[in-house]
Parts: C-alpha cells; structure tokens; sequence
C-alpha cells in the first residue's frame, strides 16, 4: 500500500523536532540572554556581518521625511489602519490596480512589536484579500509559532499590496508607487522589528539593489531604528526543503534579538 502523504503540520512537527536537536545549544542561548541589552559585539558572535548597531527606537522624522511629498493625500493623514485601509482599498497609483481581484492591506496587531513583511500577494491572497495564506501561508504561520509569536501578536503586510500577474517579481515603478503605504504602516504600528520573507522584500525595503539572500541573511539591519533581518520565503522552502535549516537558524536569531531587548 502506498504510503499516505504527511500533512503540512506533521512535516513541520518533523522539521522543528530535527531542527530543534541541531539547534540545541543556540535554544537554550535564548532564555539564558533574555532581558539583557543586546550589544553590537554579541550580534557579531551570532551574524555574519552587522551594518548598523541594533537601537530599537523608531526615528519617526526619518519617516516623517520619507513621506512629506504625500502630505496632501488622505491615505497620508489616516490615524489608524482601518481608516488607512478603507481610504486605499479601490488605489489605481499603478498598473496592478487595473488586474488584481482585491488589495491586500495586511493583517495583525496594530500595535504589533514585529512586523513581517513578503513580497506581493499571489493568487490566494489576491482572491481573499489576505496575506500569506495558502499552503506558504500555513508554512509561515508555523515558523512563526516554532519561535513563538502567534500572527495575530505581529502585523503581516507585504511590499505591494496588489497582485503582478503571474506572480512575476515587482516592477522598480509598482515598488515606487506602493512603497509609501508600507511607510505609513510602519508610522502607524511604529514596530520595533521587520522580518522580510524572501530576497524581493529584503531587498526592496532595505534598498540593496544588487543583495542576493545569502548576503542578507543572517545580518542585523537598521531601518529607521527598527532592526530588521531577512530570511528565506515559506514557497521557496517548500519547493527546497533542504533550506529550512537555515530558516530555522535565521528564527532563532530573530527571536534571540527580540527577547534580548523587549
Ligand atoms: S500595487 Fe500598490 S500602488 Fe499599485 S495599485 Fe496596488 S495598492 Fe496601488
């Protein structure tokens, strides 16, 4: 008899168990440093390479700067997502508002300490109006949960919130156009870390054109005041398992950086 294919959730109890034993010594680190300031230095232990010193504090005025040319649009002056989101929700700014089925604003807390942002909706997201949902979805519900943080405690929100046909990569003008929204977001959540899923959103959002994944991977950057790192999209890890262990080490320093400072 063929054997029955495992379920999603018994892969990742499978993954996570494995991962876990690997990883032992850097899981019994993270109790062991919570509540501790973290310091460039020990950042450097654990990364391979630090470009800016881990502060934590949102600069609201680099912000405030970024989205001056936008004060005279209502979206502009939003004082919460709702309000946000309802003033956005028909946006044409570029072509993609002429093919998606509905904009994906985002999800979460709107007061969340962790945001977590991909790359654009695909097809599933694009039909409910939800992000990362589906079987990479799924996925990224369940790296969430192996470091503890449930998606409703966190904010998720993508690059573009509308749809490229075939999900092909964002095009530098759709970037252009959409990336105020995700400014505003950030004004209005004023997070204390990012977590980017996949090369596109790490790339796009730290502005490092020619970053390919393993370059970013691992290192602890400053966006405002906000520490960000980036890690491997959920699809791309279902397509190649053998990249979860990375995933799963990238976690535990995004978690480590976390708990060593809230
Ligand atoms: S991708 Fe962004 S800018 Fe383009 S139509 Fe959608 S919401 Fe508007």
């Amino acid at each position: 008899m063929p054997e029955k294919p495992l379920s999603l959730a018994d892969e990742l109890e499978i993954f996570v168990r494995e991962q876990a034993s690997q990883f032992g010594e850097v899981i019994s680190y993270v109790p062991a440093k919570r509540n501790q300031p973290i310091t460039t230095a020990s950042v450097t232990e654990t990364t391979k390479e630090v470009l800016a010193p881990v502060s934590s504090t949102l600069r609201i005025a680099e912000l405030e700067e970024k989205l001056a040319p936008y004060n005279s649009e209502a979206w502009r002056q939003a004082t919460s997502l709702d309000v946000m989101k309802e003033i956005i929700h028909d946006c044409t700014k570029c072509a993609l508002g002429a093919t998606r089925t509905k904009l994906v604003f985002g999800t979460g807390s709107a007061k969340a300490k962790v945001m977590v942002i991909g790359e654009a909706p695909g097809a599933d997201e694009d039909a409910a109006g939800e992000p990362f949902i589906g079987r990479a979805g799924q996925l990224l519900t369940k790296m969430l949960e192996a470091v503890n943080f449930s998606r409703d405690e966190v904010f998720i929100t993508n690059i573009l919130k509308s749809r490229p046909p075939n999900n092909r990569d964002p095009k530098p003008e759709e970037v252009a156009a959409c990336e105020p929204y995700l400014w505003k977001q950030i004004e209005l959540i004023q997070p204390k870390f990012i977590i980017c899923f996949g090369r596109v959103a790490g790339m796009n959002l730290l502005k490092l054109e020619t970053a390919t994944l393993a370059k970013m991977r691992g290192n602890v950057y400053d966006l405002h005041g906000i520490s960000v790192m980036v890690t491997y999209h959920p699809a791309a890890l279902l397509r190649n398992p053998d990249w979860k262990k990375g995933a799963w080490e990238d976690l535990q320093k995004f978690r480590q950086l976390y708990d060593a400072a809230v």
